[in-house]
């Protein structure tokens, strides 16, 4: 076989598909997020980041980058090991604990990636368990699928927030064998909620365990920012609660928090905790700071929660398509993978805006969008730039607009 022949014409496809991904060559600054500088080719080129998610800029507070330079100073660069072979550090144990406290949990146990999280956990439960089955919701996470697909165990697909199809699906197996609820709180691509309240009266009914993904929750939502579960006084019905250090924290790790049996067995077990180095102590310390200002401020949400509210109507009122849900996340259709990645480059080239296209597989084909996530420290400057842009270009590309909300 040909190797580069072949590689070549996979990826002559997916351009031809419009599906081809380009990455932006970002820059940022410390304390100017949301601007950056882009460096793709040809020339640098100042632009104002619209789809990250560092939702609340936690990326930049100061309280977090000095624990990050504090414990670089007195800890040094990496772990030195993975968790059992001198890689557990004294920050990595003080953030465990912050995370165990953020849910109301026993214990807590940290991963080197949100991705990392699910894949372990789910995969070490699943194939551990004698004769566990999976429920999972069909638009779960990447990781969530892989770590379900690794373990092998018997997996069955529920329609998407569907407790009848969940209820059903339950309903099939016997009651003493032993099933896992795999679900997320807040969707990242439609933005939508789960009904977690009524997913945990069905596992109770028919003796299962629950594992909910607050990756794009926590931080977010909640007086203390422990996600959509604190927000409605659930923590303590749930088996597992997974979430990330990177996205409203602004800094990168994953993690689990639950019983202490559970973690425990996951520490034992999970080749994908057992056998990686652990994350740096200044990231372990980073996280950390981020975590206990949220836990105390809910400045940077509701600010956040404003500007989301204010770009949703400053779309309405010229008419653009987003879909409505009860989320932070907004999305922008366009329905077409070519012209969403023109207005991607273009938003870009021409306007210093930058908004990744979100095409297929990411999201079923017909539905490519642009995925637009305001922070609180996006200002009404930047907003009007955004909003007169979309206007332009949903006019340049004949796209439909929506009946104009009275002004
Ligand atoms: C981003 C994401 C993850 C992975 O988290 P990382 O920390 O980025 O690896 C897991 N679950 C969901 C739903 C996500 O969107």
């Amino acid at each position: 076989m040909d190797y580069q022949t072949y590689f070549r014409s996979a990826l002559d496809d997916l351009r031809d598909q419009g599906d081809y991904r380009v990455f932006a060559n970002l820059e940022r600054h410390r304390g100017a997020f949301p601007q950056a500088t882009c460096r793709n080719a040809p020339a640098a080129q100042d632009v104002t980041i619209w789809c990250s998610n560092d939702y609340l800029g936690m990326g930049q507070h100061p309280d977090v980058l000095s624990a990050m330079h504090d414990a670089l100073d007195r800890c040094g660069a990496g772990a030195g090991g993975t968790r059992n072979i001198s890689g557990t550090t004294h920050d990595h144990v003080l953030l465990e604990r912050e995370l165990a406290d953020l849910h109301g949990k026993e214990a807590a146990l940290l991963f080197t990636s949100g991705y990392v999280s699910n894949w372990a956990a789910l995969g070490t439960l699943a194939s551990k368990i004698p004769d566990c089955v999976v429920l999972s919701d069909a638009l779960n996470h990447a990781s969530m699928i892989e770590g379900i697909r690794h373990s092998r165990a018997q997996k069955l697909i529920w329609k998407h927030n569907d407790l009848e199809d969940l209820e059903a699906k339950l309903a099939s197996l016997p009651l003493e064998q032993p099933k896992l609820i795999a679900f997320e709180s807040v969707y990242s691509m439609d933005g939508d909620i789960a009904p977690i309240a009524e997913i945990c009266d069905l596992a109770d009914r028919y003796n299962a365990m629950t594992y909910l993904d607050e990756v794009h929750a926590v931080g977010m939502y909640g007086p203390r920012g422990g996600g959509v579960a604190e927000r409605e006084g659930l923590m303590d019905r749930l088996t597992v609660i997974e979430g990330t250090l990177g996205k409203a924290f602004g800094v990168v790790g994953g993690y689990i928090a639950a019983s202490v049996e559970l973690c425990d067995f996951v520490r034992s077990f999970a080749s994908g905790f057992i056998f990686t180095t652990a994350l740096p102590p200044a990231v372990a310390a980073g996280a950390a700071a981020s975590i206990r200002h949220l836990k105390a401020s809910a400045a940077e949400r509701d600010l956040q929660k404003a500007r989301v509210a204010e770009v949703r109507a400053r779309l309405d009122a010229i008419g653009i398509p987003h879909v409505p849900n009860p989320s932070h996340i907004i999305p922008v259709m366009v329905g077409d993978p070519v012209k969403c990645k023109y207005i991607s480059d273009i938003l870009m080239k021409d306007y210093g805006i930058y908004i990744q296209p979100i095409n297929y597989p990411t999201v079923p084909k017909g539905t490519e969008r642009l995925r637009i996530t305001p922070s609180p420290v996006h200002s009404a400057a930047d907003i009007d730039r955004l909003v007169s842009a979309l206007g332009d270009l949903w006019t340049q590309c004949q796209l439909a607009r929506m009946p104009m909300a009275a002004q």
